[in-house]
């Protein structure tokens, strides 16, 4: 996302975006292991003013309150053994000088399934005129979230407490998105916005060519530190006048993976 005299330009959903909401300064959430490359300070550079831009975030637990298969390792055989942290979906609403709405929600899931999108969408449009490209749904793709099947395909290799609780899950998870999205929109105050960039050095390329390829695919998932990665970290600050608080929006281009727990 760019800011430009006080206009909502541009958003980039291509990579795993987590957002902070925090009471107070924010530098040390942000794991960077260089220090910043680039500063630019949309409000220095486009003369925006609080007053200009509007914000409203609202966060909610999504952590699920009964054990469930977890999501990304299909050698897991049992539901989830325990509760390592709550997991949460956090959304941050945008109002530009023009009235252009926009709502970005992060959240620990694996993924968002496109019926879970729909629905959410269709709810929101409905209720409060948001069109379906004002809203970003954006998963952290964690392996330790719960599991979320919505179409019959994938429901019918499911035991049947498995659908059971899946599908409760996702319709009440679906219930709770709207909540938040309705409750950032309605939260909206006059904000100030500034956007840098920071680098963290810790993603690795994992397309590696199949030495022989008249054995299995072309390219394998392997590490490979010879071929491109994506280091940058956007960042977009949000500050509300006369308020302690702050929310703070990153992304990273990386593949979660490395943990193979059961909680
Ligand atoms: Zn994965």
């Amino acid at each position: 996302m760019r800011s430009a005299r006080g206009t909502v330009t541009r958003v980039a959903a291509c990579r795993l975006l987590v957002l902070v909401v925090c009471p107070c300064a924010f530098a040390d959430t942000l794991v960077s292991a260089d220090p910043p490359v680039t500063a630019d300070r949309a409000g220095d550079e486009a003369g925006d003013e609080a007053g200009e831009w509007s914000a409203g975030v609202s966060v909610a637990a999504i952590t699920p309150q009964q054990p469930m298969m977890l999501e990304g390792f299909g050698s897991r055989t049992r539901p989830a053994e325990g509760e390592a942290t709550e997991w949460y979906a956090k959304a941050l609403a945008l109002r530009d000088a023009r009235g252009t709405r926009l709502v970005i929600v992060t959240s620990d899931l694996i993924g968002i399934p496109r019926p879970l999108r729909e629905r959410v969408e269709a709810r929101i449009g409905k209720r409060l005129g948001l069109p379906p490209e004002s809203l970003l749904l954006n998963a952290s793709h964690t392996h330790c979230g719960p599991e979320l099947k919505m179409t019959s395909t994938a429901l019918e290799e499911l035991s049947t407490q498995r659908q059971r609780r899946t599908i409760e899950y996702c319709k009440w998870l679906e219930d709770t998105l709207v909540k938040l999205i309705e409750k950032a929109l309605a939260g909206f105050a006059p904000a100030q916005l500034s956007y840098s960039h920071a680098r963290a050095g810790f993603a690795m390329n994992r397309r590696l060519k199949n030495p022989d390829p008249r054995r299995g695919e072309p390219y394998l998932n392997h590490l490979n530190p010879k071929r491109p990665v994506d280091h940058d970290v956007p960042v977009l600050q949000v500050s509300w006048k006369n308020q302690a608080r702050r929310a703070v929006l990153f992304g990273y281009a990386c593949h979660n993976t490395t943990l193979f727990v059961n909680e």
